[in-house]
């Protein structure tokens, strides 16, 4: 017999999660008639929801003996929320779904044959299309997947969900990785690993609301970046040594000029439009460092990534 664990991140879910479960039952009973020798167990993270999903997940886990779940302190974020699910699941394949029914369950059965048959120890899926989603948010997504890989080595595709089944190796490689903040996207492909993709059009959530808001997406991307990629800092040199050369090429161009035409006091608007100009630039180039330094402080200090309030 082996074991697939299924992870589901909940915040906010109470609405969501009875339409999953009966979509898993489905699914489950069909998958079963394909491979009978594979038990399911349903590992719910509550990520410090403010609604009911925590009695919610506490009646199912009394109907189901094949549900767990683990609540957290407060709201510690999906990618802790992932971190958890990895850490306690017993199976030996798992995958990660949204309560939302945005990961279509019909898939399962297929990247279950990538991960015990085919050899791939990662089956994962990317959605092709952005339908239902505001356009503004799909044209920074899409802006945020070129800069950052042209920014990092790690590759990070665009559109991949964090529908994703794994090995057990891979799962042990990726709870290795103990960092604090955690982008997940960059860390499945910096583990590596052969990887099968899956790839369907977008589905709409079945209930609730999106958790993500365009800031939250924002500075989830400025992670991503500081965590996979040190150019900016580069970025940041390079500025400064081509503004050292305008500067010195200036200079020059001055006191040649005053040797040969005098010295006419003039410019005083234009040196303040400089001055204000540098200035900004040193200012952004200190906060590009100041981002740096302040994910290196913050893992340094090695917090836990999430606290357990309650598990069964
Ligand atoms: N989620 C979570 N913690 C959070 C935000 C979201 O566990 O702080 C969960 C949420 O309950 C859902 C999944 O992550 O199961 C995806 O969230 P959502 O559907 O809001 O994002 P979207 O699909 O719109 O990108
Ligand atoms: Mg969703």
């Amino acid at each position: 017999m082996s074991l697939l664990s299924v992870i589901v991140p909940c915040y906010n879910e109470e609405q969501a999660i009875p339409f999953f479960y009966e979509e898993m039952l489905k699914s489950i009973k069909s998958f079963k008639e394909e491979f009978p020798d594979t038990d399911f167990e349903l590992l719910f993270i509550d990520d410090g929801s403010k609604d009911g999903t925590l009695s919610v997940l506490r009646e199912l886990k009394q109907k189901d003996k094949r549900v767990r779940y683990v609540s957290f302190s407060r709201n510690f974020g999906k990618e802790a929320g992932i971190y958890a699910g990895l850490s306690h699941a017993a199976g030996d394949y798992a995958v990660i779904m949204d309560a939302d029914l945005q990961d279509p369950p019909a898939l399962l059965k297929d990247m279950y044959r990538a991960v015990t048959e085919e050899g791939y120890d990662s089956a994962a899926t990317r959605r092709v299309t952005r339908k239902g989603e505001p356009p503004l948010r799909s044209f920074f997504a899409r802006c945020f997947y070129k800069v950052i890989n042209r920014l990092s080595k790690t590759e990070i595709v665009d559109g991949a969900r964090d529908y994703r089944m794994m090995s057990r190796r891979m799962i042990d490689a990726i709870l290795s990785m103990k960092e604090y903040n955690r982008f997940t996207k960059g860390i499945y492909g910096w583990v590596g690993f052969e990887t099968k993709w899956f790839e369907y059009e977008n589905i709409e959530r079945v209930a609730g609301e999106t958790k993500w808001s365009f800031w939250k997406l924002l500075a989830y991307s400025i992670e991503g970046i500081v965590a996979f990629s040190t150019m900016p800092l580069a970025f940041a040199a390079l500025i400064g040594l081509i503004f050292t050369i305008v500067a010195f090429i200036m200079i020059v161009f001055i006191i040649v000029k005053t040797l040969v035409v005098g010295d006419p006091t003039s410019g005083w608007p234009s040196m303040v439009c400089i001055m204000v100009f540098l200035g900004g630039i040193q200012l952004f180039c200190m906060g590009v460092i100041g981002e740096y330094l302040a994910k290196a402080y913050m893992e340094t200090k090695g917090r836990p990534i999430y606290i357990v309030k309650e598990e069964a």
